[in-house]
């Protein structure tokens, strides 16, 4: 086994702050993998989340008494703390339930802006037949479907980006693809199938040159690498709490001020408006008139926590760490017999990720041979059937690691993995 690694952070006091970790599963200690699907979060966030609903509770921006000004200033707050994380401003983020409600947001927002919602200031949304919406072949479904049913909605065109044998992006076909007629491009920051950080510069300045809005889902890289959203020049993204040491039920979408406020909301009701008549209503400007309903208040003040967390951290040795172990991760699991890495590549940045298939053992019988030694991945598609097409394959078995993940727990994946095929004969 591969010598214990340099890492910046002290992993064993980060592991004593996630009280999840200290479990035992199936007799084994837990050796968490699935931090892609979701992350495990430390006392601090459990505890904001516990302070807020124990200590100031009460509906925000509306009551004229004492506990909802505290809550609204713990709720704001938050959007700062959040909105800081990814280099925005305040008012450039939007709270949504998670990524996929906030690609759906803009999905519908932009559907609206083609039924003449919005006026004059939302017409540059407008999407036409002949019109072009640009995604990758390694999309989440979140980021595929919602623009599957807006070109079905507006007559729009769906292309995708290939993947090329190594897992990068097909860039000479990007260049290509995005053309005069592109006014979307929709593609994710990092796949949370092959773990590769995608060259976002590059494919903003594609569709800058011809005036396409972009759209990044950064899921997958916002809990791992150091986010500057507007030096990015990114016009949209995306982001969910729950990947990133925070709560359920609460994420990010970020858009530039003067597209959020010339975009018609797509949830209406209470608490996006100005004036309403039987007849007619005015909406407040961004980022309330994408925040109709009751929000999530506790969740956004634990997020903060999370960001918090992270921050204290320091994203640059987040990052480190995390690259050391995907390293660790494929060197360990290349020499397998039988073993076959996805985008098994070097010429890519990367998180700290991995997906495998196993020569003649399906994944899910991986997946629970591997629990049955303590060892938690995740196994199956991973919401991205088309990708795994594309690798010719239906499933995979992904391990994915965050802060507190161990060089121990990699070696203890890798060990599990080495006895898969002996045991499945
Ligand atoms: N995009 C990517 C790259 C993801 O990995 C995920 C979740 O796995 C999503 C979008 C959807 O996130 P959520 O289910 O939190 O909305």
């Amino acid at each position: 086994m591969t010598a214990p690694a340099e890492t910046a952070l002290d992993i064993e006091a980060i592991r004593a702050d996630f009280p999840l970790l200290a479990h035992e599963v199936n007799g084994h200690p837990l050796a968490y993998l699935d931090s892609g699907a979701t992350s495990q979060k430390p006392q601090a966030v459990i505890d904001a989340e516990v302070a807020f609903l124990t200590n100031t509770n009460s509906a925000v921006h509306r009551g004229a008494h004492t506990l909802a000004a505290e809550a609204t200033d713990l709720f704001e707050d938050a959007r700062s703390t959040v909105a800081g994380f990814v280099g925005a401003a305040d008012d450039e983020l939007v709270w949504t339930s998670g990524a996929t409600a906030g690609i759906n947001l803009l999905a519908y927002s932009i559907g609206n802006a083609t039924l003449g919602r919005g006026g004059e200031a939302a017409r540059r949304f407008a999407l036409r037949p002949g019109d072009t919406i640009v995604t990758t072949e390694s999309e989440h479904h979140a980021n595929l479907i919602p623009w599957q049913e807006l070109a079905a909605r507006t007559g729009a065109t769906l292309r995708h980006i290939p993947v090329l044998d190594d897992g990068r992006l097909d860039m000479d076909a990007a260049a290509t693809l995005v053309d005069d007629s592109t006014r979307i491009l929709a593609f994710t920051h990092v796949s949370n199938v092959l773990g590769i950080i995608n060259p976002v510069e590059d494919l903003i300045a594609l569709a800058q040159r011809v005036g396409a809005l972009t759209v990044l889902d950064a899921c997958q890289s916002a809990p791992h690498v150091a986010l500057d959203l507007p030096a990015l020049g990114v016009d949209f993204a995306v982001f969910s709490g729950h990947k990133m040491l925070g709560p359920y039920g609460i994420g990010g979408l970020y858009g530039r001020s003067e597209l959020l406020n010339a975009l018609p909301p797509f949830l209406t009701g209470g608490s996006m408006i100005t004036t309403v008549t039987l007849d007619h209503a005015d909406y407040l400007p961004a980022p309330q008139r994408f925040e109709a309903g009751t929000q999530p208040v506790s969740q956004a003040v634990a997020l903060a926590a999370a960001v918090d967390y992270l921050t204290g951290l320091g994203m640059p040795a987040v990052h480190a760490h995390e690259v050391m172990l995907e390293k660790r991760m494929r060197e360990g699991l290349r020499p397998i017999p039988g073993i076959r890495l996805l985008g098994d590549t070097d010429l890519a940045p990367r998180v700290g990720l991995a997906s495998f298939v196993v020569d003649g053992v399906h994944a899910h019988d991986v997946g629970q041979f591997l629990d049955a030694q303590g060892v938690a991945v995740r196994v199956g598609h991973h919401c991205a059937q088309p990708l795994h097409r594309r690798f010719g394959v239906t499933a995979s078995v992904r391990a994915s690691a965050s802060v507190y993940t161990s060089t121990e727990d990699v070696d203890r994946m890798i060990d599990a993995v080495s006895g898969v095929r002996a045991f499945f004969g």
